[in-house]
């Protein structure tokens, strides 16, 4: 694994180039644990200074690739022999066994792939597309084989292998991973989430999707929505419009990912009829790519999950043309200005002789011709051929030969540059720098696995001497708590004692109070725990009032990692210094028949959560107070952007009482303004797998 990363913009731009070094047959989520040591730190490469066309340059470059190659026979020296001959490894379950450890992944971005792979830019190094096909949906192109070019190059030093090696984009001599023993250059090469969809596509797309929305008029409600997107466990609430975000890194896009659709899919209500067509295209694309990233984030496939992610990225192709207009070159659009110019000089001339009744009709139909010649010289001249749109077909194959994706994610970089670079380079004297880092996280890394070690064994019962023991307790941390499994009332307000404040505080009438009590008591409780139904006796019961619920909920494809929701109801108090908060949670309000895609749970806005004490039989009970919503539709996706609508219907109870283990989590709700809502199933892997 590899990625540069800026040391310091002071003192001459100062970057790093790590590659880390980890074993394949760990799990993603342990690998990626912040202080699992199961990255560890190689080698530092020499990065090269920014280098211009001239002739010196071009010499320096080819130094500059030498002595990479120079550094990488050198790194990969041991893995060599070891790959051909074996070596003997002590494994967990206490045998020794006979290992070939080899090269089975390089995670890289794909300029880096390209200064390794040393192929051009704009082409693929895994199989031999060529770079005017990369925008074609089909993955049959044949794949690289170095052994072939190889063989190629020997047999016949001819112009004709010199043209294939040209077009293929390839120069064997100084590709560092082509002499490794057991070990295929191509397949080296991993599908990356973060710079191919995130970094790559999504980028793109968000230019075309501003374009496309400042061709209908819709920017303004676009950001409108942006602004007013709910917050979501995990999710990081927009506070600029979109339009004024410079910034967009990986964390940000991959928040675009969940809520884009739903934004989207409002800006685009109400077309008229001549935008009905286009915004169904464009919702169309962006729904494909965005299923498309939910699912390539799966943790474990079967063969249906695979199928749909093929799917999602046949219709994304079959799709992506309506926003061709949005590529288009400045060349291209220099082209199509004069088009029209020399069209408009002809028609002037012709035009001169055409009686006026005729002339607006014949005025409309220029319009029209002229729209069309300049969409086609937009589908001639302009395309999608770019690498990381040619990247994704990879995708589905690398599942079925390798399992799922984010295992290899470069985005463990960020926390290995932190532990293992940055916490070095800060104490480093600036001058030696790359010996002190390796050398200060070579000795940390070695002192955390012997401790771990003898941790290991005392907890076999080692006998191990008092003076280690006491080292262990002081440097060991207790084993973590597990996850809670209940939910949990918090942040308890002091304005409220009985069901009388309670009214008070909410602004609800005692008798609404008093009957939803009462029927919340008759259709839960059996008969000999229920509520008295006495309105004298009931307003005096104890009551605490709450402003927040967590919610462990089980992480998706896990069975033992749990997310905790936090769903706050600050009733009309202000929280944090910001606007009140009653969040949006979803109810578990009948069977999985009911309400189409919804599956039985309603969602519902929070009003209050209490407990409540009745005092003659002792119990205590834990309640939320929810004002729920009504599916649209019977809860029926819809056909355009293929989310499910919700409202607030004019004669829904303004308060409901129920359990709060009927809380089954967090909602996120688009408004869409007149009391209804978009249901957001895009915004967590577990909803999107729930509701469609
Ligand atoms: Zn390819």
């Amino acid at each position: 694994m590899a990625d540069q990363t800026h040391l310091s913009n002071l003192s001459g731009n100062k970057k790093a180039w790590p590659v880390y070094l980890t074993l394949g047959n760990l799990p993603a989520t342990r690998r990626n644990r912040p202080g699992s040591f199961a990255v560890l730190l190689l080698a530092l490469l020499p990065v090269p200074p920014k280098l211009t066309k001239s002739f010196a340059d071009h010499l320096q470059r080819q130094i500059n690739a030498d002595t990479l190659r120079g550094v990488f026979e050198l790194l990969f020296e041991p893995l060599q022999n070891a790959a051909l001959e074996g070596v003997n490894i002590d494994c967990a379950d206490g045998k020794v066994r006979r290992c070939f450890p080899i090269l089975s992944a390089w995670i890289a971005d794909h300029m880096e792939n390209v200064a390794l792979h040393e192929i051009k830019s704009n082409v693929c190094p895994k199989c031999e597309v060529l770079p005017g096909e990369l925008e074609t949906h089909a993955n049959s192109h044949r794949a690289r084989d170095y052994a072939r070019y190889e063989r190629g190059e020997r047999e016949s030093a001819s112009d004709d292998s010199r043209t294939m090696f040209e077009t293929l984009g390839i120069d064997l001599e100084k590709n560092v991973f082509h002499r490794l023993h057991r070990v295929s250059a191509p397949g080296l090469h991993k599908p990356d989430l973060l710079h191919t969809v995130y970094l790559g596509l999504f980028k793109h797309l968000m230019d075309w999707i501003s374009g496309f929305l400042k061709k209908h008029a819709r920017l303004q409600a676009f950001d409108d929505n942006w602004k007013a997107l709910p917050p979501y466990s995990g999710f990081f609430v927009p506070k600029k419009a979109y339009c004024e975000v410079t910034q967009w890194q990986g964390k940000e896009m991959r928040n675009l990912g969940r809520c884009l659709l739903g934004v989207l899919a409002v800006a685009l209500r109400q077309p008229d009829s001549r935008q009905v067509i286009p915004f169904k295209h464009a919702l169309d694309c962006v729904r494909a790519l965005v299923d498309f990233n939910m699912m390539a984030q799966y943790r474990s496939h079967t063969p249906e999950t695979i199928a749909y992610m093929e799917e999602y990225l046949y219709r994304f192709h079959r799709m992506k043309d309506i926003f061709l207009e949005f590529r288009v070159s400045k060349r291209t659009r220099a082209k199509v200005d004069k088009q029209r110019k020399e069209l408009r000089h002809q028609r002037a001339q012709s035009n001169m002789r055409v009686a006026p009744s005729k002339r607006r009709r014949r005025l409309e139909e220029d319009r029209d011709e002229e729209n069309e010649l300049r969409m086609d010289m937009i589908h001639t001249e302009s395309h999608f051929n770019f690498v990381k749109m040619h990247l994704l077909s990879h995708f589905s194959d690398h599942i079925r030969q390798f399992g799922n994706i984010p295992m290899y994610s470069t985005e463990f970089g960020e926390l290995a540059h932190k532990e293992q670079i940055k916490d070095g380079w800060r104490p480093s004297n600036k001058n030696d720098v790359e010996r002190q880092i390796l050398h200060s996280y070579g000795r940390q890394h070695a002192i955390r696995m012997r401790l771990s070690n003898l941790n290991s064994l005392r907890c076999r019962g080692a006998n191990l001497g008092d003076d280690v023991l006491g080292y262990l307790d002081k440097t060991t941390s207790t084993v973590s708590t597990p996850a809670p499994r209940g939910r949990i009332l918090k942040g308890r307000r002091d304005d409220v004692s009985d069901v009388l404040d309670f009214c008070k505080v909410l602004g609800i009438s005692l008798d609404r109070i008093c009957l939803e009590l009462i029927r919340y008591s008759r259709h839960n409780l059996p008969t000999e725990r229920r509520l008295p139904e006495e309105p004298a006796i009931l307003q005096l019961l104890p009551v605490e009032l709450l402003t927040q619920l967590e919610i462990p909920v089980l992480a998706f494809q896990e069975t033992d990692v749990y997310d905790i929701h936090r769903a706050r109801c600050t009733g009309t108090h202000r929280f944090r210094n910001q606007e009140s908060r009653n969040d949006w949670v979803w109810v578990q309000a009948g069977s999985e028949e009911m309400y189409g895609a919804l599956r039985g749970r309603l969602r519902a806005k929070l009003v209050a959560l209490f407990k409540i004490r009745d005092c003659s039989q002792d119990t205590v009970r834990q309640l939320a107070g929810v004002q729920m919503l009504s599916p649209v539709n019977s809860g029926r996706p819809s056909d355009v952007h293929s989310l499910v609508t919700v409202q607030l219907r004019e004669d829904a109870r303004e308060f409901t009482l129920v359990d709060i283990g009927a809380i089954l989590g967090l909602a996120h709700l688009i408004p869409e303004g007149d009391r209804r809502w978009l249901v957001n199933s895009r915004i967590d892997l577990r909803t999107f797998n729930e509701i469609y």
